[in-house]
């Protein structure tokens, strides 16, 4: 089986992490100023940890809103919330015009006595985004929001098997998902395999291959850590043995793209890059794929016009 390939062009979208100090701002910032030049579907705000690492996802997500052309996707997670709070927390982000959220479980509390939270899975979490965005149909002109779900090339930490990832995609599906993004993966056969592993079980929903221009072999490590995925012992090699930073970005940046592009090879509807607030990575990959960019194109339309 085959993936199908999409008419339409393919989405591009980045992944942000929300500042926790000073410098970090500044240099969100200048990454925001630089990603908004190649016009992205949206960007994504992760949403973790401590309760001030989640005041600042909610303060990015506003200055995205207020300040920038962007249109945020809210990561939302269920991990050590209420029912009540992720209800209050899905009306703020209504309120605040947001229109895309990314619903998760979350990473589980470090502490094995921490509280987990309300919802032990992402499921519920998006039945209840579908059950507070009915009260909100009127600001959302009849519309609904666009809720996204993780996806797993690699077998999830937790579960079982492969297999049992897939079936929890498509229970996620149809409680209400609208399309996935995918963890990180460093094989391009692992997106496709999962793509059709999803078709197969019935999943019909856009799976997004999510993806990560890594430059530093001490990121590789601590992101294999953080997600439970084992660094691709070739591309680990490659980044140790490079002899600059401009080698290790350069590799870094190859291996992404090559990732990508094989990925659009096979039918991925876009691409969602990590950008670990390093903007300079992800702007590299993008000038490699050559995407085409609807809505730039349509900018120009329209300035052409205007001009006559
Ligand atoms: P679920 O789909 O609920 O799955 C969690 C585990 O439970 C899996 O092992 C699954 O197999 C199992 N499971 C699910 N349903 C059932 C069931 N009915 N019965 C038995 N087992 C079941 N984490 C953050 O903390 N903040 C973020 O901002 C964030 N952003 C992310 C963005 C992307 C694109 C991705 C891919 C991941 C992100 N994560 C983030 C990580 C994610 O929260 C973790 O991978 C988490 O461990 C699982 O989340 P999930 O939404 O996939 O959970």
């Amino acid at each position: 089986m085959s993936i199908a390939a999409s008419a339409a062009p393919p989405s591009l979208s980045y992944e942000l992490y929300p500042p926790v100090n000073r410098a970090a701002s500044e240099s969100i910032f200048k990454s925001i100023e630089a990603l908004e030049s190649t016009d992205p579907d949206y960007v994504s705000v992760t949403y973790s940890g401590t309760h001030t690492r989640r005041r600042a996802s909610l303060d990015l997500i506003e200055h995205l809103i207020q300040n920038t052309r962007l249109r945020p996707l809210a990561h939302l997670t269920c991990v050590g919330e209420s029912k009540q709070s992720l209800e209050n927390l899905i009306r703020h982000f209504i309120s605040l015009g947001v229109r895309g959220v990314l619903a998760l479980r979350g990473d589980l509390p470090t502490d094995p006595d921490g509280w987990r939270g309300e919802f032990p899975f992402a499921r519920y979490l998006i039945e209840l985004i579908r059950e507070v965005e009915t009260d909100h149909s009127a600001a959302l002109a009849g519309g609904r929001l666009g809720v996204g779900v993780a996806a797993y090339p690699i077998q999830h930490p937790e579960s079982p098997s492969f297999d049992h990832d897939v079936e929890v995609l498509l229970g996620k599906e149809r409680s209400g998902a609208n399309y996935a993004i995918t963890q990180v993966y460093f094989r391009p056969e692992e997106y496709t395999n999962l793509v059709i592993a999803a078709r197969k079980a019935g999943v019909s929903i856009p799976i997004i291959p999510g993806v990560i221009p890594l430059s530093s072999p001490k990121r590789f490590d601590r992101l294999a850590s953080m997600v439970g995925v084992a660094p691709d012992p070739l591309l680990a090699h490659a980044l140790e043995t490079a002899s600059s930073d401009a080698e290790r970005h350069k590799i870094g940046v190859n291996a992404a793209a090559n990732l990508a592009q094989r990925a659009f090879d096979d039918g991925a509807p876009g691409v969602h890059l990590y950008t670990f607030n390093d903007h300079r990575g992800s702007l590299d990959v993008i000038e490699k794929l050559e995407l085409p960019r609807t809505r730039a194109l349509a900018n120009n339309m329209w300035a052409e016009r205007a001009a006559v």
